[in-house]
């Protein structure tokens, strides 16, 4: 079936007790154990209805074996990452989730967990940053803030190679538009708190295993570690997914026009968007997802102009977050990645004159109109 079936259809389209539409919200921490021969249920970190639904649901739409649902994108990310043992060396995408390079940096660190930050746009300096006790890589694409491109095939070939889990955060592009597991990838992560729930009311993480045995392995670090996700907000995140595709639909018109637009500016140093005819790694990008979504950066000329431009611009939201229906404006620097050495931000090209804008769905000429307001002198 199309990928907009299935979002409607996959996982629970109805309740098979009652034909309600949707799953019911199982609002119980815990099943009757008496007869419970018939019963899957037993303990809701275990294994809920609802949550169960979610986790269906996004195993289809990834095209993978077994879905899981966190508490949230970091506990998925960090569930993941217990995949592993102190000793393990990870390679990753410099320009990563800053809490994703916080979690690696601190906590995982401290525990044992090794990794290098490399530029995953470029193939050679991700082998060369292999080690003899390399056991995974770790990319996101397109990447957070500045949208860079890695090449998901060559990624999940070379992993293949040197037999290492393949991992990739899929938080911008959503399988609407792309599917690494598709591609060869082990693992997909997302904040589901992003697009897929897109009504910024949730916060929510999941992951999906290409095979059932990396699966399985996943399945028993989210019981025994326990940062699942919450009936209420599992069943949320499911009714968010119904109208993925007409959302991500939309935002990506608005984000395509806006995107055109600011970059005819003057006030713009450079304006980062996949679908940008000049964008580096525009053709990889094509070649393994159906759109350039919903996300655009651009850098202004200076700091002050940005500081200027968040306080003028007042239709978007000034928040960190994005994927919602309402438009976001976020600063990078002093909000996703304030986590990030400054240091290390600048050598990644993340300056205080950069805003990140995540399209929603309000009419685009709208945006326009404050954005070109919140500009002029
Ligand atoms: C927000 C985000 C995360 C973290 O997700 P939370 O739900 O906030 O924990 C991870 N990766 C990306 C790309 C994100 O945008």
């Amino acid at each position: 079936m199309d990928f907009k079936s299935r979002l409607i259809h996959a996982g629970s389209d109805r309740d098979p007790f009652t034909g309600a539409a949707g799953v019911p919200l199982y609002l119980a921490s815990t099943f009757d154990q008496r007869n419970a021969q018939s019963r899957k249920h037993d303990y809701t970190r275990s294994g809920n209805p609802t949550r169960d639904a979610l986790e269906a649901a996004v195993a289809d739409l990834e095209g993978g074996s077994v879905g899981l649902a966190f508490a949230s994108g970091m506990a998925a990310t960090s569930s993941v990452l217990m995949l592993f043992e102190p000793g393990d060396h990870l390679v990753v995408s410099e320009d990563v989730y800053g809490g994703t390079f916080r979690v690696m940096t601190t906590l995982l660190r401290r525990w044992g967990l090794q990794t290098s930050f490399v530029d995953s746009t470029d193939a050679q300096a991700l082998e060369k940053a292999i080690t003899p006790s390399t056991r995974g890589i770790f990319v996101e694409t397109p990447s957070n803030p500045l949208l860079k491109i890695t090449d998901l095939a060559a990624v999940a070939a070379l992993a293949g190679e040197r037999e290492l889990i393949s991992m990739v955060d899929n938080t911008f592009a959503t399988p609407y538009f792309q599917r690494p597991l598709e591609l060869g990838f082990d693992i997909v992560v997302h904040s589901a708190t992003k697009f897929l729930n897109g009504h910024s009311d949730v916060l929510a993480g999941l992951a999906v295993t290409r095979n059932k045995e990396l699966g399985k392995k996943l399945r028993f670090v989210q019981n025994a570690f326990g940062a699942v996700l919450g009936v209420q907000d599992s069943w949320l995140v499911l009714r968010g997914l119904k109208t993925l595709a007409v959302r991500m639909e939309a935002s990506q018109t608005g984000a395509s026009y806006l995107a055109e637009k600011l970059s005819t500016l003057p006030q713009m140093r450079q304006v980062y968007y996949p679908g940008l005819a000049a964008h580096p790694g525009r053709d990889v990008h094509e070649r393994q997802a159906s759109g350039p979504g919903a996300v655009i950066s651009f850098e202004l000329a200076s700091t002050e102009l940005a500081r200027r431009f968040l306080q003028r611009c007042t239709l978007p939201l000034v928040a960190v977050s994005l994927g919602g229906v309402e438009s976001i404006l976020s600063h990078p620097a002093t909000m996703s990645h304030a986590a990030m050495p400054p240091d290390v931000r600048k050598e990644r090209g993340i300056s205080d004159a950069l805003i990140r804008l995540s399209v929603g769905l309000e009419s685009p000429d709208d945006l326009w109109e404050n954005i070109r307001q919140a500009l002029d002198d």
